[in-house]
């Protein structure tokens, strides 16, 4: 047996015994439950995702109920798991499919690639799981197990290796048993084969992995592109009486867009020196007084690092006061927004949540 064949029998093996993880979407064969999951699940951890998926299967449990709802009341479920265009593409996803499919998923891995924020992995992972093409998933998981194991030195993040990788899992594929490979290689990659300190004593892989033969474990697979990180730096107002409170909505193609957020001043630098006259400018009068202003708070996105400030500012006559695309809403409706993760924190904190 050469060694393709031979990686993709063990691992179906390590699958047959007691590596199985149960999860509420394995074995599922309804489409919109698997695009529910793994829209989900993208860049976010089973642990952290799994909870959403339930609360999503229960509020909306078909695809024509989620084509019905509020894109606030959407948001607003979503919120916490972050990378938020995921969760407009899915309900605008869920639109277009009840209105121009009859409500029913395209059956093949073609059809569903033609879908709002479906790409190759999810279209392969919903084709193999509910209709058993012949497709194999590539996510960091595949090409981490498939790296390692027949030491592929490419790297996968420029066009080359995307189509190598691309290449090598269609061909280690278990052609018989699409689903059930498909499921057992990303669960092997997420539990054995990990990212740092892989389970290597206990792989029934070692025998034939490259890269533990070679001693390449820590430095495949090989990303060639760094990440640049934007620092961008959020000073946020806090504007209030005791009953409402000025809130504002993302509109721009940018992070966080459809989520509520203060009025912003965003800078490319801290604002210190110069935060009276930038106030008098934003706000285009003269009667506030700044009472007090946070700590620097951070927040990691993949390419960004977000420095927070919020700046509590006292108004005489909050209700003359014209703030651009923000407005007054009173402070009991804020639990009904869907807020980016630290704004919703810092409001928790004053008990304005
Ligand atoms: S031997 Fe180690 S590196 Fe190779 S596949 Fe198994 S867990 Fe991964």
């Amino acid at each position: 047996m050469n060694s393709k064949k031979k990686f993709a029998a063990l691992l179906l093996q390590w699958n047959e015994e007691e590596n199985r993880r149960e999860m509420p979407w394995k074995g599922e064969k309804n489409p919109y439950y698997i695009w529910l999951s793994e829209i989900i699940l993208q860049q976010t951890r089973v642990e952290q995702g799994l909870p959403y998926f339930l609360r999503f299967k229960e509020k909306y449990p078909s695809v024509k109920h989620l084509a019905l709802a509020k894109e606030d009341e959407v948001m607003r479920l979503w919120q916490g798991l972050g990378y938020y265009s995921r969760a407009r593409n899915l309900h605008e996803t869920a639109k277009n499919i009840q209105q121009n499919y009859k409500g029913i998923f395209p059956n093949t891995f073609d059809g569903l690639k033609k879908l709002r924020g479906v790409g190759d992995y999810t279209a392969a992972a919903i084709a193999s799981f509910a209709f058993s093409e012949k497709k194999a998933v590539v996510d960091g998981n595949v090409i981490r197990v498939l790296s390692r194991v027949f030491g592929v030195e490419t790297a996968f993040d420029i066009t080359e290796g995307k189509k190598e990788f691309a290449q090598l899992a269609q061909e280690v594929l278990d052609e018989k048993n699409p689903a059930i490979y498909n499921q057992a290689i990303m669960d092997f990659g997420g539990t054995v084969c990990v990212p740092p300190n892989p389970k290597c004593e206990v792989c029934p892989l070692n025998k034939i992995c490259v890269a533990k033969k070679e001693g390449t474990i820590d430095v495949l697979p090989y990303r060639e592109k760094k990440t640049k990180i934007r620092n961008r730096y959020f000073n946020y107002l806090v504007i209030k009486n005791e009953k409402e409170i000025f809130i504002q909505k993302r509109t721009d193609s940018d992070i966080w867009k459809s989520l509520y957020e203060l009025p912003l001043i965003e800078t490319e630098k801290p604002l210190t020196k110069n935060l009276k006259n930038t106030l008098l400018k934003f706000l285009k009068t003269e009667d506030f007084k700044i009472e007090s202003s946070s700590k620097e708070i951070i927040q990691l996105l993949s390419h960004q690092k977000i420095h927070f400030r919020f700046i509590h500012l006292v108004v005489k006559d909050i209700r003359a006061l014209q703030i651009e695309k923000a407005r007054l809403v009173k402070i009991k409706a804020l639990a009904q927004l869907a807020l980016p993760k630290t704004i919703h924190l810092f409001l928790f904190e004053k008990s304005l949540l």
